[in-house]
């Protein structure tokens, strides 16, 4: 049986490719802190013979006994709202982190695919992002903790494969959305669903002319799979290239949850990117892929899924406590 090791599993991605990893008979070990992530999104693998747990921040030495197969690097604080709180965990995961895994995929001759992100654009001046496009952020800015912890992390692993040899994989994932997202993280989609399901207006910041591109869930992990499994080393978009604005996509909500709510307006976050649309020419040539599931179907799915929510869940502000982690 194939071994993997899966970071960040008990969070929104990690838990899904976690379930796939199974679904296609390897042994998966899950590894999280739960800063951001919560174990009820794989309290359904516990049982299983083929899945474990280690309850371990991957900014520490990691050790995992026996063989390892593939490595899928997936810890990392993922919403704006949570690497402002904890700008120096996400720093440090993106790099410490990452540099621990590569450790540990060189001694294991394990294969490592890195979660990587849209951000590495920054506030593009090239659209649609190709691949090739080298970026465009504000190392100081508020998102600079998560964007060049994320930069730093390709070049680290990058320099793991031409140095060491090491076999990676770079995957840069563009918003991605589905169920088990964390209600209150702060992310656009939870945020206008709960404001729905609550009755409260919809906030949409700045003049919500900014663009998006959303990738529903099981298309972002199939990418992943893809790549995982193919030859290709360097960095490769996986998203939806069907773009809209925030301001029209509050409208699609307001009309998917039936409900009457207003936009309200608020100012746009600073470096928040006015343009986000992913080039996917590079995963259809080299995986075969492109994405399946539109916003229509996959918002629907979403939704169901934030409606089952008990009404304590749904109305409590902010469920995670980082006090336990500020360094
Ligand atoms: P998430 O917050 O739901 O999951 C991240 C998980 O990593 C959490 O369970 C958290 O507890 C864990 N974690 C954080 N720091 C850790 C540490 N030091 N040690 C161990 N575990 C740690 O976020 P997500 O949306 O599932 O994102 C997962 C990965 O995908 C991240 O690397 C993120 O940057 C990347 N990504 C996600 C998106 C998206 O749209 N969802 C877009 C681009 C990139
Ligand atoms: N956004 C918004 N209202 C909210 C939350 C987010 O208008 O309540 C906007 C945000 O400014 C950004 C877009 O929605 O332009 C997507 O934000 P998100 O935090 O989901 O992800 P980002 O792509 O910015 O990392």
């Amino acid at each position: 049986m194939k071994r993997i090791l899966i970071t960040g599993a008990a969070g929104f991605l990690g838990s899904h490719l976690c379930d796939r990893f199974i679904k296609e008979g390897y042994y998966v070990i899950g590894m999280d802190n739960l800063i951001t992530g919560d174990l009820k999104n794989i309290q359904h693998l516990f049982k299983l013979e083929n899945f474990e747990f280690y309850h371990h921040d991957v900014t520490k030495f990691v050790n995992i006994p026996d063989k390892l197969d593939y490595i899928l690097h997936f810890a990392s604080p993922a919403s704006p709202i949570d690497y402002l709180k904890i700008p120096i965990q996400t720093l440090k995961v993106g790099s410490l982190g990452t540099h621990n895994l590569l450790g540990l995929a060189r001694v294991k001759g394990a294969r490592i695919l890195i979660a990587s992100t849209s951000e590495v654009y920054g506030d593009p001046l090239v659209h649609p992002q190709t691949e090739d496009y080298y970026g465009n952020v504000n190392t100081i800015g508020p998102r600079g903790v998560y964007d060049e912890a994320k930069r730093f992390q390709e070049s680290i692993t990058m320099a793991y494969h031409t140095f060491h040899n090491v076999d990676v994989r770079i995957v840069r994932i563009f918003n991605t959305y589905g169920p088990r997202m964390r209600l209150n993280d702060g992310r656009v989609i939870p945020a206008f669903i709960g404001q729905a399901l609550r009755g409260e207006d919809l906030t949409v910041f700045g003049d919500g002319m900014q663009t998006r591109s959303f990738c529903y869930v099981d298309d972002q992990v199939e990418g992943i799979y893809r790549l995982l499994n193919s030859d290709y080393v360097y960095p490769v978009n996986i998203g939806n290239p069907d773009e809209i604005t925030i301001k029209d996509f509050a409208e699609e909500i307001i009309k998917l949850t039936g409900t009457d709510q207003k936009i309200v307006y608020e100012p746009l976050p600073k470096d928040d990117p006015l343009q986000r649309q992913p080039n996917i020419t590079r995963a259809k040539e080299i995986l075969g892929w492109e994405p399946k599931v539109g916003r229509e179907e996959g918002m629907k799915i979403t939704y169901d899924y934030f409606k089952s929510l008990s009404n304590e869940e749904l109305l409590k502000e902010e469920h995670k406590d980082f006090s336990g982690f500020i360094h």
